[in-house]
């Protein structure tokens, strides 16, 4: 991803080498390239265009460093401003003074929850956690079968519903939000000091799934809501994000299907939108297609 992105925004900045100083149509021939670029590469249209204003604002505003020629100055500018949308530093997992530390995971259906929880609990586990899975989508059918085989691969196991048998909160009557409880008292008495939640979404943003998700949240008081989202999405993605940031609270963005063609414009939107850094990107099927997500490396890409 990001390829094209990055094309076009290297050959925008070429025109600019061997310059001495900038005009200032030079620069809104700059910004006008890279508006155009981003646009192309699927950002949305409200967070181009305040992106474009700032890089704008700064080139105008700041004084030429010594050690740079100006068009360098403003591949800095850029590279800056992609490295604050995305969230700055890498943002470390929040993790609980008190174990366990509760990560509910929210998106749409087909957003990749179920094959995140796995790639994460893998993760959490290979740096020396004690992960428990909780299957909470109790709407997709297999969602928590789905769940239980990636626990197995994970080597991580997995609280989920049992027909027939009562517990404390009585997970076993089909409430999600109940399960989310008992899968937390689990946690507890069984010593995990991670617990992650997968929550059911829909294929459409709808009240239900909303209110649903947000009884979860309040149920077991997350120290991270991650909200996954696939980066295939494109423009939807600014909706999307702001619906679950508004109805459920996000601490955290996850990109999945980085793999695919995706042209690299759901990361900016969502990270502008919600104002919440990229932690983690999800590269493939398999539970090792997983990385923290760096916004510094991520710019480089951009603008390599
Ligand atoms: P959920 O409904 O949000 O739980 O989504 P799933 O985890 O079931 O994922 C939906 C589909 O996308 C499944 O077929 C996954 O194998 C696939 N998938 C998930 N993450 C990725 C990814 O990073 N890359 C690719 N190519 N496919 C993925």
């Amino acid at each position: 991803m990001f390829n094209s992105l990055s094309d076009r925004l290297t050959s925008t900045f070429k025109n600019l080498r061997g310059k001495g100083r900038l005009s200032e149509a030079d620069i809104d021939g700059t910004v006008r390239e890279i508006r155009r670029a981003l646009l192309d590469a699927d950002v949305a249209v409200s967070v181009v265009r305040a992106f474009v204003a700032q890089v704008k604002e700064r080139a105008l505003g700041e004084e030429v460093s010594a050690s740079l020629n100006p068009g360098q100055q403003i591949v800095k500018i850029v590279n800056e401003e992609l490295v604050g949308i995305l969230g700055g530093e890498t943002r470390r997992l929040n993790l609980a003074k008190v174990a366990p530390t509760v990560i509910m995971l929210a998106g749409l259906q087909g957003a990749g929850k179920t094959t995140l929880a796995g790639k994460l609990a893998k993760h959490l586990k290979a740096q020396g956690h004690t992960p428990l899975l909780v299957a909470c989508d109790l709407q997709r059918p297999n969602a928590v079968k789905q769940l239980q085989v990636n626990g197995e691969r994970a080597g991580v196991p997995v609280y989920a519903p049992h027909p027939g048998v009562s517990s404390e909160f009585e997970a076993a009557t089909g409430d999600p939000v109940a399960v989310a409880r008992d899968g937390v008292a689990e946690a507890k008495a069984k010593l995990h000091d991670v617990v992650i939640v997968d929550t059911a979404g829909r294929l459409g943003i709808d009240t239900e799934m909303m209110e649903q998700a947000a009884n979860i949240r309040a149920a077991v008081n997350p120290d991270e809501v991650l909200f996954v989202i696939d980066a295939m999405i494109g423009q939807d993605a600014v909706n999307t994000a702001q619906a679950f940031n508004d109805g459920v609270g996000v601490t955290g963005v996850v990109l999945t299907k980085l793999d695919g063609d995706a042209r690299g414009g759901a990361a900016l939107s969502v990270a502008s939108v919600t104002g919440k850094p990229v932690m983690y990107a999800s590269t493939g099927e398999n539970l090792d297609d997983f990385e923290i997500f760096h916004p510094d490396r991520m710019a480089s890409r951009i603008l390599d």
